[in-house]
């Protein structure tokens, strides 16, 4: 019987042991576009195999409820990875809520099981998984309500809201500190989840609906911290492994967000940043923009040597990436160089243009980075901006007053002929005006991208006629 139990067990952690294997690996080759979808196959393997490692356990007596929670998780599970690419980011910060709100839970059940003698060492990772755990929870609930615009996406803000927040953050903290010195105080371990359940709920009322990728990417990190201390409750290494990588990886795309939009944590989580600038918006019935039809264009583009492509959430919203590809093909083929100009931050996700781009399969020796591009664009004939804005704001880089100012943009500007497509003069995700339609060298092309990049591909290949 001990024999078949420790066999048992050995099976158990060398599925472990794979598994975390491929979570690493996992990892790695998300981080290039040609190796991603390995990347996320391997990471699915590594979760059906740790799931599989799970359901070995010789603790497992009963199945039935297993068998509930596996069909109730698979109902949500399934229709929540079909969502739309550009609702990812709610998506992503439901499953945070989902997983630290299963952290909360076992952390509360661990700590009744062992109390009154919960050992001090036990009482401070629980406490530091429960205290993390009922924040991401709360936090990740009110940033997906937020980006899907149940909730208001501009910051709210009152006086005193800071010390209103870090107060309870350190009262959390000190409860915590109290239950490790006397873990016999049980009566105190429901507050220590009620506080950083509130704390989650007000610490992402102040933030606007522009920082919330980036908020949701340290949301990211506080689920897998918590996670990671579960593994030490209870004792597993896969846990502490996936969970380690999960901190880790969040803080690090929160560290790449924040430097691509020039802000720094304490901005992005106590700035109150995104409200609509009225000033902005009301300036623009003053100013005078060119616009051009899709065959000016279309010419325009065709005369071209250099064309460099600006694609920005508005190509998301509009699925405009497989006419995109047609242009790119009807461009190329007249002997146009055409090249994608990538900005860090550009649509709603780090890394949002390069999928889109590689589902429409345009090559990704064409996608250049941000810094590498923005030497060529003194030597570009047109920059064609499709549905970006923000990214592409000169007052970036001018305007001190400007609530973007210093965040890197693509230096669309400075090429010889600038074509914007987007819908009217409705700012981007920052809410302000963008100098850049206002130049003698612009011309807006005004539109739906899928339908104005269509109109362009039909004109190119009707003029080859
Ligand atoms: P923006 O949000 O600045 O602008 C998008 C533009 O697309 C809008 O001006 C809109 O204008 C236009 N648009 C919307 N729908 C359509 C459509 N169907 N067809 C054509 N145009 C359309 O996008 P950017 O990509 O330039 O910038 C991203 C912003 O998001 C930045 O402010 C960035 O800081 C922020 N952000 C991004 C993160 C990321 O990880 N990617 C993370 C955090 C923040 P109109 O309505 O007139 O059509």
């Amino acid at each position: 019987m001990n024999t078949d139990l420790a066999g048992n067990q050995q099976i158990i952690e060398i599925i472990y042991l794979i598994a975390s294997v491929l979570f690493i690996l996992s990892l790695k080759w998300m981080s290039s576009p040609a190796t991603a979808q390995r990347g996320v196959r391997a990471g699915e393997i590594g979760m059906v195999l740790a799931i599989a490692g799970t359901l070995l356990h010789h603790g497992i007596v009963d199945y039935k409820w297993i068998a509930i929670a596996l069909v109730l998780g698979s109902g949500i599970g399934i229709p929540l990875g079909m969502v739309h690419m550009t609702a990812v980011p709610q998506r992503t910060a439901l499953s945070h809520a989902f997983g630290a709100f299963c952290v909360t839970l076992v952390g509360t059940a661990e700590f009744y099981l062992r109390t009154p003698n919960v050992p001090r060492f036990m009482m401070a990772v629980l406490s530091m998984e429960v205290i993390l755990g009922s924040l991401t929870f709360t936090g990740s609930l009110m940033a997906a309500g937020k980006l899907q615009e149940i909730l208001p996406q501009r910051p709210l803000t009152y006086k005193g809201q800071n010390f209103v927040n870090l107060s309870l953050l350190g009262a959390s903290v000190a409860i915590a500190v109290y239950l490790v010195i006397h873990p016999e105080a049980h009566q105190l371990f429901p507050v220590m989840i009620a506080v950083p359940l509130l704390f989650g709920v007000l610490m992402i009322v102040p933030i606007g609906g522009a920082d919330m990728p980036t908020v949701i990417s340290l949301l990211n990190s506080y689920a897998g911290l918590s996670a990671a201390a579960m593994g030490f409750v209870v004792d597993s290494k896969l846990l502490i492994i996936a969970g380690a990588l999960d901190g880790s990886s969040g803080l690090i795309l929160s560290i790449i967000m924040s430097k691509a939009m020039n802000r720094s944590f304490t901005n992005v989580l106590f700035g109150a940043f995104g409200q609509v600038q009225p000033a902005a918006v009301a300036g623009q019935e003053e100013k005078t923009v060119r616009s051009a039809t899709a065959e000016e264009a279309a010419g325009i583009l065709a005369a071209a040597n250099k064309v460099v492509i600006v694609p920005g959430y508005g190509m998301a919203v509009a699925q405009a990436q497989h006419k995109v590809r047609e242009l790119y093909d009807a461009l190329t083929k007249r002997g146009v160089d055409v090249r994608f100009a990538i900005h860090p931050v550009a649509g709603r996700m780090p890394g949002h243009m390069n999928v889109l781009l590689a589902e429409a399969d345009i090559p990704y020796d064409r996608l250049i980075e941000m810094d590498d591009i923005n030497g060529d664009f003194p030597q570009t004939d047109v920059a064609l901006v499709i549905g970006a804005n923000d990214v592409t704001n000169p007052a970036a880089r001018t305007d001190t007053g400007s609530p973007i100012f210093g965040m890197p943009i693509l230096d669309v500007d400075k090429a010889r002929t600038v074509m914007v497509i987007k819908r009217g003069m409705s700012p981007g995700f920052a809410g302000i005006d963008n100098p850049l339609y206002y130049l003698d060298k612009t011309l807006m092309l005004f539109g739906d991208a899928k339908a104005f990049v269509n109109s362009i591909v039909h004109e190119l290949s009707g003029n080859t006629h």
